[in-house]
């Protein structure tokens, strides 16, 4: 598949078009940014660790019955993906409080709530993807009641199964943001990536962080935790085949 145009230059992501209109290459780069691109800087090697770890995930996700946009890794950079057109709207799954929850409703990090808690908000940078409920998601046109209700239902299924996953690689899934689109063929797929730039994965032992909060709160050893959850995750899938 032939690498064409520039669609879409992003914090940590660019996506070109390709050849075929149904499909496009995904390129994560080593950029990092926080606060809304307030904070920028680069780690090394993060573009291929976040695309490994991307493609280990949504490869397990898929064996696991949830369609997503990945069709196999080009190179350690490049992912060839589904063309979808992207819902405008993020969706956070949260198994254990912490970040903006936490700050919001001043509770402290790592409680565990009764059940995961799920929040929609609309993606706009400029807005600071501001939080929304499903009266504003319907109501303003972002999908229908049907795409809410096939969302959350897919969200359930993909905390579950990313549970399952990492409960063998000793780390907790505190929390991730997930993003979904529709394919040519108008199904709903789950886009995006998920890694430690979009999900805060904690040591199940000594609750290390191995993810963005490294870079966010200047931890240090940013790189080192993204190579940890990569490493693990290799392990367990090269084991498994
Ligand atoms: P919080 O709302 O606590 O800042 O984020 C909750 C979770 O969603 C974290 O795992 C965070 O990485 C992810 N998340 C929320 N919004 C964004 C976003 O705009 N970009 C990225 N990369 N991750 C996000």
């Amino acid at each position: 598949m032939e690498k064409r145009e520039l669609l879409y230059d992003g914090k940590a992501k660019q996506i070109f078009a390709t050849d075929d209109p149904k499909y496009v290459i995904m390129n994560y780069k080593d950029d990092a940014s926080a606060y809304y691109g307030v904070k920028k800087s680069s780690i090394k090697d993060k573009g291929m660790m976040n695309c490994h770890i991307s493609e280990i995930i949504f490869n397990y996700l898929q064996k696991c019955g949830i369609k997503t946009h990945l069709v196999k890794c080009i190179d350690d950079n490049n992912m060839l993906c589904r063309r979808v057109k992207a819902i405008p709207l993020e969706f956070i799954v949260r198994n254990l409080i912490a970040g903006s929850l936490a700050r919001r409703l001043d509770i402290q990090e790592g409680t565990m709530p009764q059940s995961p808690i799920y929040e929609i908000c609309l993606k706009s940078d400029l807005l600071r993807d501001p939080m929304i409920n499903r009266f504003h998601v319907k109501a303003l046109g972002y999908a229908t009641d049907e795409t809410l209700d096939a969302i959350l239902k897919m969200l359930k299924q993909v905390n579950e199964a990313l549970q399952k996953l990492f409960r063998q690689v000793d780390i907790d899934v505190v929390d991730f943001k997930l993003e979904f689109g529709f394919d040519n063929d108008g199904e709903l797929i789950l886009i995006d990536e998920i890694s430690p730039d979009t999900a805060r994965f904690w040591d199940s032992n000594s609750k290390e962080i191995l993810d963005s909060d490294r870079f966010r709160r200047d931890l240090g050893q940013v790189e080192e935790a993204y190579h940890e959850v990569l490493d693990r995750l290799q392990k367990l899938t090269s084991n498994l085949d």
